[in-house]
């Protein structure tokens, strides 16, 4: 498996993914996307936005990312959206001590420890309070990684959400947050939509945006950010079909991953031990990254917990009518929250691949290659000329304003055409076209495939229709 920093490498040295304020330092826990990181994050979430609202029962909205406070007490993030955390006291580094017990519970796994793992993983599903994290730590001796010593503060509860204030006056009744999800800003506008549209039960609402949380310890290049971006929806149902619909919503994500060119050995459904405040089922799609398996996105079902929480602290009515049953109720919901940049780290790691091949003069050499869905993929097809001279450039110039007019096209005239081969493959160009001597007697190109290196010789008047067959027809 490609290790994580052949992945930071890669993406940093083709303009994929940069520090955040590099020059100063970097800002841990924030990542900048480079021009082609950017179009494929752009990719990621048309992708997204395509599979869930082209369809008659979800729509989509785009809600501000600073809400009411009160927001924020009815969802419960105020009162319960805080991470254990602990200090060494010796190295004076800082973990989440739920993430501590928990390497600790994988080290003691990988050493064949297996009753002593079981044993403390239990009583890490039970823990709530800081104390019984605390109790837990201190009770199995469990060191800083870092100096060995068990030398540790208390466990305090740390709330992640980032405050800031409205208005000039900074005070406290000007306190406001930063979304640490996206999810609020869909049920606060529950109603608007069903007034506005519609739909009837069961519907969806959709949304991709920003969220920041205040982590305690970033890591793992995107993985774990302070600042990333949510793909969710929730889908609003009657009471009593909870199941139903959670089955439907887990199986139809787990595919969406799937068609977009995850490999399925590499994707994984792990059940919630451990229900958060507002859930009555939940489960979550792992990737399996460098580092091992990580969630990229959970589905939960929420009960009534936000609508019902929602009407009462402001006063509004979220119930729903049905008129063929004559039926009031407050919905039920299920949700389905990813992360657009962890999955966007997922697509990456898992598209990348190495091989030998053999270059022009018969030397084997190393191939990086980028096996990215070509919906996914920056760069949709690459136009080269062969040689610099005979009227190649112009032509292939011709071409790529043409091609650019329905995808995203780059012009690269420069160095061996196996070179230029090679630099389209390690950032997952799916075509390259090339315009050659004979292009200019007979009008056709060649056109490499990505992932086979296998050439079709083509006239250059059927490239749309190409390009429309390759691109279309795909199902998410
Ligand atoms: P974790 O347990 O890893 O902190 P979570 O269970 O709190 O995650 P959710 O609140 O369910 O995560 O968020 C939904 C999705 O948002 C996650 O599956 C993940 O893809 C993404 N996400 C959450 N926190 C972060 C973060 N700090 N950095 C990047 N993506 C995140």
């Amino acid at each position: 498996m490609v290790k994580l920093e052949t992945i930071i490498s890669l993406a940093k040295r083709r303009g994929f993914v940069f520090q955040s304020s590099e020059i100063y330092g970097g800002l841990n826990g924030c990542w900048d996307f480079g021009q082609l990181g950017v179009e494929m994050l752009r990719n990621i979430k048309e992708l997204w936005w395509r599979s869930m609202t082209y369809r008659k029962d979800i729509e989509g909205i785009d809600a501000s990312i600073l809400m009411h406070p009160r927001t924020w007490d009815a969802s419960g993030h105020t009162s319960k959206f805080s991470d254990p955390m602990i200090d060494n006291k010796t190295s004076k580094a800082r973990y989440r001590a739920d993430n501590l017990i928990e390497d600790y519970i994988d080290t003691l796994k990988r050493k064949g420890k297996n009753d002593l793992a079981y044993e403390i993983e239990t009583k890490l599903n039970s823990a709530e309070e800081p104390l019984d994290y605390y109790k837990i730590i201190i009770d199995y001796k469990i060191p800083d990684p870092i100096s060995g010593t068990c030398d540790w503060t208390e466990v305090r509860n740390f709330n992640l959400m980032f405050k800031t204030f409205i208005g000039p006056v900074e005070d406290q009744s000007s306190v406001v947050y930063l979304r640490p999800e996206s999810a609020q800003g869909i049920f606060v506008n529950f109603k608007n939509v069903l007034d506005s549209s519609r739909q009837k039960i069961p519907f969806g609402i959709a949304q991709i945006g920003k969220a920041f949380r205040n982590e305690i310890n970033t890591k793992n290049f995107l993985f774990r950010t302070r600042e990333f971006e949510q793909m969710e929806m929730q889908y609003f149902i009657k009471p009593g079909t909870e199941i139903e619909w959670f089955e439907y919503w887990k199986e139809e994500r787990m595919k969406w991953f799937v068609n977009c060119g995850i490999k399925a050995e590499r994707l994984n459904f792990k059940k919630h031990e451990k229900l958060a405040h507002y859930a009555n089922y939940a489960i979550d799609i792992e990737y399996e990254f460098p580092f091992g398996w990580g969630e990229i996105e959970g589905i939960h079902s929420r009960t009534d917990f936000d609508l019902s929480n929602h009407q009462q602290f402001s006063g509004k009515k979220l119930e729903y009518f049905d008129a063929v049953t004559n039926e009031r109720y407050i919905p039920y919901v299920i949700e389905t929250s990813g992360g657009v940049t962890r999955s966007f780290m997922a697509f990456l790691c898992d598209a990348y691949d190495e091989e030998d091949i053999q270059n022009e003069d018969g030397k084997i050499e190393k191939r990086v290659v980028l096996r990215l869905h070509p919906l996914i993929a920056p760069i949709t097809a690459a136009v080269f000329p062969l040689v610099n001279k005979e009227g190649m450039p112009e032509y292939a110039e011709k071409l790529f304003l043409d091609l650019q007019k329905i995808i995203r096209v780059r012009y690269d005239s420069s160095g061996a055409i196996g070179r230029r081969y090679r630099r389209q493959d390690e950032v997952g160009t799916p075509y390259c076209i090339t315009v050659d001597g004979q292009t200019l007697q007979d009008n056709t190109v060649t056109v490499r495939d990505r992932d086979s290196m296998y050439q079709i010789r083509i006239n250059a008047d059927n490239l749309k229709q190409f390009f429309l067959e390759k691109l279309t027809g795909y199902t998410f």
